[in-house]
């Protein structure tokens, strides 16, 4: 039976520093405030001194965190569904005054307070998070228990999981995970009538993730054509910036370093920041620090803008590098995409703007949305398509993602196998044969990776999987066809099929990849080509090594044919095959050494019993 429910549908920005709701009622979209009046909650959690089960979320928190840093959680969206070791290597920790510890590999934030200690996961912070935002939304518009909430493009499956789970622990149901760029897509959209095509470019440089998208917009439809980013890239690295520039200062001047003091850290950090927030509306401006360093009542620091765009100089320009690697990927001409929209706190610095509008040659960016307020309000329309509450009522548009970064399967040399490419829309369908290396080899493992690099390894691994039972053939003559599918829900569907045969093996991993969920760790994203090189020298070495594998499986075989599996030949293949394999580095002159010595004792063989299954002699 089917429920009415006349409960309003919500949207949530979940941001790394701030997080905003709206909904959307009788044609118009509203943020929906805070308890506290403001429209944006920054996302801090603070566990009260001697009460820890009393918590303050929001800008209160934020205040509170300044005078017991070590009791004040933040950013807390850099470590949701990561382990320990990914986000020690993608955080400097040192930076956040609050405790994380390993624990098997799950982050761990500790807060210590004199004979007790508690220990929260970044969900649970999350959720925490959340209550504080459901609770402040029920108390303006009643009951608000189904939402859509906003991730960055990047997130991989299990941090999508996390924010679902932590979600659901706040009492939501979470109608969709809606990527960020495609809320703001909304957003604007919602705005701007648009009578024909076009294409829009997203720049949405937040605190702590870059992320980039061009789309199509028809009157219906919002096709995504390209995505891009990089998720450890924000205002966050700019405030490093100037704190390092401050510390040296107070080094030099004052022979003071707060690095070690974390109530000093989390002070500068907020006063480093406001004055880079200063900067976007002032050329200069002071960082002031009070009682700060013994003997010195008031620290003036006087900081131009100019300083701060020598400092951010590099940063800015990478986010430009990557609006022109997506404009290039998209196939989409420069001067065919005719907004360029800004979203993200950050996008309010002057030179990044200038920088941008420059790269579109002197462009007009378009601004008339609020970058704070913009995925919130593409959310709440997300949110209203799903809502059966008749205020709510809107045409729906539909949104066409695409995959925001390749996958592949891992060769028995270690090569990444690209199936599916970057930027394909979904759904989607594609396959590819793979063949057996071994003679008789009963089973072919499939390690699922997606990224971008030639070195499998060095993506992120999704899935491994088996096909057993092969019929025993000689090397590569058995063939597997894997063909990895993604439907329009985002479900990704493995099948490995063995060919002539109905031997299959099939998995569905709930990949979320397009609706609800997606991607991956932020050093796999690192695209590849910031690793040309890298992966170009892993190209050469696995292409030698295939050959030489191959020739040596190949001659083998056929030794064994012709009865000459004592022959030292055979022994030879064996040691080579046995050494080949075991090299780990790319080591290229020790297989160009095998190869040369190999082939100089066996050709002559090959040739004479015309040796089948050999690669172009
Ligand atoms: P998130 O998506 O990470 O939650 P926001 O989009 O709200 O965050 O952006 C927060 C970031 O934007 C912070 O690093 C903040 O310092 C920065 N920011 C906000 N206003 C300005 C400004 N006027 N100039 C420069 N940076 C700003
Ligand atoms: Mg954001």
């Amino acid at each position: 039976m089917y429920i009415m429910d006349n409960n309003y549908v919500i949207g949530i920005d979940l941001g790394t520093t701030n997080c905003c709701a709206a909904y959307y009622k009788n044609k118009a979209i509203e943020i929906l405030e805070n308890v506290e009046g403001g429209k944006i909650t920054p996302s801090f959690v603070f566990f009260c001194k001697n009460q820890l089960t009393n918590v303050v979320v929001g800008k209160h928190g934020a205040e509170m965190g300044m005078r017991l840093p070590e009791n004040g959680i933040y950013e807390i969206k850099r470590f949701i569904g990561k382990t320990y070791q990914e986000i020690s290597l993608q955080n400097n920790l040192q930076y956040f005054s609050f405790k994380v510890e390993d624990n098997d590999n799950d982050p761990i934030i500790v807060i210590e307070d004199k004979n007790k200690v508690l220990k929260k996961t970044p969900q649970e912070i999350t959720t925490i998070i959340l209550q504080k935002i459901k609770n402040d939304v029920e108390a303006k518009i009643g009951t608000a228990d189904k939402a859509v909430i906003t991730v960055p493009t990047y997130f991989n499956t299990s941090q999508r999981q996390a924010t679902l789970a932590a979600a659901e622990e706040a009492g939501f149901t979470v109608l969709k995970l809606l990527n960020e760029p495609n809320a703001v897509a909304l957003s604007y959209f919602f705005k701007d009538n648009v009578d024909d095509k076009c294409y829009s470019l997203i720049y949405d440089l937040g605190g702590g993730t870059f992320d980039v998208s061009i789309l199509k917009r028809t009157l219906n439809s919002i096709d995504v054509i390209c995505v891009d980013g990089d998720t450890s890239l924000g205002g966050k690295d700019l405030d490093n910036l100037i704190i390092d520039y401050v510390c040296e200062k107070l080094e030099k001047e004052y022979e003071y370093n707060p690095k070690s003091d974390r109530r000093n850290m989390r002070r500068l950090q907020t006063e480093c920041q406001k004055a880079k927030e200063h900067l976007s509306f002032t050329t200069a401006t002071l960082i002031i620090l009070e009682g700060f360093v013994k003997d010195h009542d008031k620290i003036e620091i006087s900081f131009t803008r100019k300083q701060f765009e020598e400092m951010g100089e590099k940063l800015f320009r990478r986010t430009i590098e990557i609006v022109r690697r997506c404009v290039n990927n998209s196939r989409v001409a420069k001067d065919k995409i005719k907004n360029i929209v800004l979203a993200g706190g950050s996008s309010r610095i002057p030179k990044i703007r200038e920088l941008l509008s420059a790269y579109f040659d002197g462009k007009t960016l378009t601004k008339s949305i609020n970058v704070e307020e913009c995925v919130a309000k593409g959310a709440a329309l997300q949110a209203a398509m799903f809502s059966s509450n008749s205020e709510q009522r809107l045409d729906k548009i539909k949104i066409t993602d695409v995959i925001p970064l390749s996958l592949g399967i891992e060769d028995n040399y270690g090569e990444m196998n690209f199936i599916i490419k970057k930027n394909t829309p979904i759904p989607t369908s594609k396959f590819k044969n793979f063949v057996n290396t071994h003679k008789n080899q009963a089973t072919i493992t499939f390690k699922i990776f997606e990224g971008e690099r030639l070195e499998a390894t060095k993506n992120h691994l999704l899935h491994k999987f088996r096909l057993d039972n092969l019929i025993p053939a000689p090397p590569r003559q058995r063939e597997v066809i894997l063909t990895l599918n993604i439907d329009q829900n985002g479900i990704l569907t493995i099948e490995a099929k063995e060919k002539y045969r109905s031997n299959v093996k099939e998995v569905k991993i709930n990949y979320f990849r397009v609706t609800q969920s997606d991607t991956i760790i932020e050093k796999v994203l690192l695209d590849s080509t910031n690793h040309e090189a890298e992966d170009l020298r892993f190209l050469i070495f696995v292409t030698k090594k295939k050959y030489l594998t191959d020739y040596c499986t190949s001659a083998m075989y056929n030794l064994e044919k012709l009865s000459m599996k004592k022959h030292e030949i055979y022994a030879l293949c064996k040691t080579t095959f046995a050494h080949v394999d075991s090299l780990k580095g790319k080591n290229e002159d020790i297989i160009d050494e095998l190869t040369e010595k190999i082939k100089e004792k066996c050709d002559p063989i090959v040739k004479k019993y015309r040796f089948k299954y050999m690669q172009d002699l």
